[in-house]
């Protein structure tokens, strides 16, 4: 049976809901499925609430991606079975968010100074139940609103870093992050490491206290798979893989259980729930 480690709802941006997502996987035949939503853990949070985790007939492994600060790349790190009702990561998960939000709000200020007559409530209407406000929702909206033919080109003419609208944000360092998931009990897994875009740095960070890498995505071929495998041997760390799955037609997989990876890499990560 396959598994998958790495997925999205629509508490961060992806298109299903927590229950939809674990009735997709079901369907799909998945084991093992991981909710790993952008600096969010209300699926897995809402589905304990609703009575749904643990769930029935599917192994739910509680999980968590955060963007890591860093100047030029871009460094995604997943959290496995942390307390998700730790006050720490609460706190750092609200100041996150919060941050999220007055980021939005410069932006819209930014473009409406440029002169395009967008609205905050324009882009919430497009972003829905979604904490993680995104550019990529803003950059809808004006693609929505005919400015740009393309997300692609909202940010290539506005959004991209050194762009009129940009705005930086509040995001934690590497270490930062990586000890806050150690101490709420939790698995730290780099993600993607090749969109990383550096395999030093990569190497940098499977030194600095990660305990595993997702050297199955993807957006890895064959060649990348290899390289990253014998790093993880390398540095004594576990394998994991996922198919970063949104649920957007237009992004592979557009399907959960197209991309998927062994039952055994995942079950090393699984606890049985406290109920
Ligand atoms: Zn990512
Ligand atoms: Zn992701």
């Amino acid at each position: 049976m396959p598994s998958d480690l790495h997925t999205h709802t629509t508490c961060s941006d992806g298109v299903f809901s927590p229950e939809e997502l674990l009735e997709a996987a079901k369907a799909a035949g998945l084991s093992y499925i991981a909710i790993t939503d952008h600096d969010t853990v209300d699926g897995i949070c809402q589905l304990y609430e609703s009575g749904l985790y643990p769930a029935k007939g599917i192994k739910v492994i509680p999980g968590i991606e955060f963007s890591a600060h860093h100047e030029v790349s871009q460094i995604h790190i997943l959290g496995y079975n942390m307390d998700m009702y730790n006050r720490e990561l609460q706190d750092k998960l609200n100041d996150v968010v919060e941050g999220r939000w007055t980021r939005f709000s410069s932006m819209i200020k930014k473009l409406q100074d440029l002169g395009y007559t967008i609205k905050e409530a324009d882009v919430l209407k497009i972003a829905g139940d979604s904490t993680a406000i995104s550019r990529s929702h803003i950059a809808q909206t004006l693609v929505r609103m005919g400015v740009f033919s393309s997300v692609k080109e909202a940010f290539d003419v506005v959004l991209e870093k050194g762009r009129p609208a940009y705005v930086g944000h509040y995001r934690m360092s590497p270490t930062e992050i990586i000890d806050l998931i150690k101490r709420c009990g939790g698995t730290p897994v780099l993600a993607h490491p090749k969109l990383v875009g550096d395999d030093e740095l990569v190497e940098e960070m499977l030194r600095s206290g990660i305990e595993g890498i997702e050297a199955y995505y993807p957006r890895h071929d064959e060649e990348d798979t290899k390289r990253y495998l014998a790093m993880a041997d390398k540095y004594h760390l576990m394998v994991t893989g996922g198919s970063d799955f949104h649920g957007i037609a237009t992004r592979f997989p557009e399907k959960l259980g197209i991309f998927t990876i062994d039952d055994n890499l995942a079950s090393s990560l699984y606890k049985e729930p406290e109920i």
